[in-house]
């Protein structure tokens, strides 16, 4: 559990990058990173770093789950998809602005080892799956927000297809191998809006499942 002193440290990271929403930040400070992350790199988790997890992938840096919960605008009546669960912090921190928050990942393992942690930390409105997360979750949808934290070229057409009318969807796009935009896309009556954010860089959004 992160002490006092860490905390504070964390949460100034975090303002010092733009995240100023409040609930966002105080969903920050209730879920402890630390039990997202395992083994050598457990000691540097309060960090403002991505550090790497499981099957070659990387829990995101705490600033840029804090833009990207932040440009979400989550509302507490929402019912979210996150495509990319990896270490599951992401998923937790949505889970305490939303109603209810299902993920996918491409590898069991990690849908495992998030589903471990969510259980002990009593994240009771998160729904974990082993999925291919670019057809989106057709039997929940449509949904109010839908987050996307691994790089694909272009938006997902069956994403857009499961967003609700007012809805919004924030999703890095662009090459595996470059800098990638952050983008927000809203889907209005007339069709969608989209609004650029920031450059970042995630792994890619692959097709199919993962070995393991
Ligand atoms: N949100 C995570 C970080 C995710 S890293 C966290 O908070 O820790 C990106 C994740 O996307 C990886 O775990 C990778 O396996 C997953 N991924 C890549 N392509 C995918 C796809 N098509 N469907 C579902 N998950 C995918």
């Amino acid at each position: 559990m992160f002490d006092a002193e860490q905390k504070m440290q964390f949460l100034f990271a975090l303002r010092s990058k733009g995240v100023t929403d409040t609930r966002v930040l105080t969903a920050m400070e209730t879920v402890d990173r630390g039990d997202f992350v395992r083994g050598i790199f457990a000691n540097r988790a309060y960090e403002d770093m991505p550090l790497p997890i499981a099957c070659g992938q990387t829990i995101s840096q705490p600033s840029v789950v804090g833009l990207m919960s932040q440009a979400l605008n989550v509302q507490p009546r929402d019912k979210v998809l996150e495509v990319g669960t990896g270490s599951g912090y992401q998923a937790a921190i949505l889970s305490q602005l939303a109603r209810r928050v299902y993920t996918v990942d491409r590898h069991r393992r990690l849908v495992r080892e998030a589903k471990e942690v969510f259980d002990r930390a009593g994240l009771v409105n998160i729904t974990a799956f082993t999925a291919d997360g670019s057809h989106g979750l057709p039997d929940q949808a449509p949904f109010d927000r839908i987050i996307v934290t691994a790089a694909a070229e272009d938006p997902p057409g069956p994403l857009l297809a499961q967003l609700r009318i007012g809805g919004i969807m924030v999703l890095p796009v662009g090459q595996s191998d470059a800098v990638q935009s952050l983008i927000k896309v809203t889907r209005t009556d007339a069709g969608f809006e989209y609004d650029e954010l920031r450059d970042v860089r995630f792994v890619p959004l692959l097709e199919g499942l993962g070995q393991d």
